[in-house]
């Protein structure tokens, strides 16, 4: 089976699929992004994701004169034709095309769309959530506005390697008064002492996590005890549990913080528990 790519209104195979070398998400990564999650066939949270992309090309006033029914069929078209049962459909929206020049361009040509789905290996996501994954933590070198989802991902993408490098998975930014933001590509949590589950408030220091939202619904219906607060690192590493999330991996159990085991250092139950019954919080479409 040929993977296939949808550009602009078509579908074409993958190694046909490409963009203008004048494309403003190329020059500028003046474009934004979705990334959700493929479960059984169907697409996770995928009005939360609108809602989202939605509010990233409002903030970059990205014009896209395609609406949210058609959005909703170009996803779930490419995962049918990808035959994608467990993985992710990604979608990107940049300003499109235009001769080089900093300020938007006049007038906005059409924006440029494109949507590719790729299966995952759920039995790799799986092993890593059996024994959960390391994390290390650095300053937070982004910008004030990360509650946009561009592509302008640098950060995360030399923080990852900085981490993959250092044996771990992941890496959880920390502010300057050294308190966690998120990760570099996941939001962060922790489990106190008394079992009070914690993450940051929504603000433009991070991406509103849409699998964070599920996870809180989770939390509300189920009766935990929950606080929406800004925690340390020393919160992180003393903390009963600690886990991550996003799309691609749902709920992730944190097991060491910088070399330091995170409570007896294998995935806490209450953690475990919330990545059992995600997907009966998750909107499916
Ligand atoms: N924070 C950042 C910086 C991310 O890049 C991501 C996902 O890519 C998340 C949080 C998790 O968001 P979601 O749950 O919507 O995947």
């Amino acid at each position: 089976m040929t993977r296939q790519v949808y550009v602009n209104g078509r579908y074409l195979p993958y190694h046909q699929a490409g963009v203008h070398v004048e494309d403003r998400g190329f020059q500028f990564a003046d474009a934004v992004y979705e990334v959700c999650e493929v479960h059984n066939s169907q697409i996770i949270d995928f009005p939360r994701h609108l809602a989202r992309l939605r509010h990233s090309l409002d903030e970059l006033d990205i014009v896209l004169s395609v609406g949210d029914g058609a959005l909703r069929h170009i996803m779930r078209e490419t995962v049918r034709r990808n035959r994608v049962r467990f993985g992710s459909v990604y979608l990107q929206v940049s300003r499109g095309k235009a001769k080089r020049d900093f300020p938007f361009p006049t007038p906005q040509g059409p924006a440029t769309l494109v949507c590719l789905a790729r299966a995952s290996q759920p039995e790799r996501i799986a092993a890593l959530a059996a024994t959960g994954i390391s994390i290390i933590t650095e300053p937070d070198p982004r910008w004030q506005r990360c509650d946009i989802k561009t592509v302008m991902l640098l950060p995360a993408v030399l923080a990852k390697q900085r981490a993959m490098t250092a044996g771990a998975h992941e890496v959880w930014f920390v502010d300057n008064d050294g308190q966690v933001t998120e990760g570099a590509s996941s939001t962060a949590w922790i489990v106190a002492s008394d079992k009070t589950v914690i993450t940051r408030p929504l603000s433009q220091r991070i991406l509103p996590g849409v699998t964070r939202a599920t996870v809180l619904d989770q939390l509300n219906a189920d009766g935990f005890s929950l606080q929406e607060r800004a925690f340390s690192v020393a919160d992180a590493e003393t903390a009963r549990e600690a886990f991550q999330t996003s799309a691609s991996g749902t709920v992730l159990p944190v097991v060491k913080i910088n070399g330091r085991a995170i409570g007896d250092g294998v995935p806490g139950p209450l953690t475990l528990t919330l990545r059992q019954r995600f997907h009966k919080y998750a909107a499916v479409t």
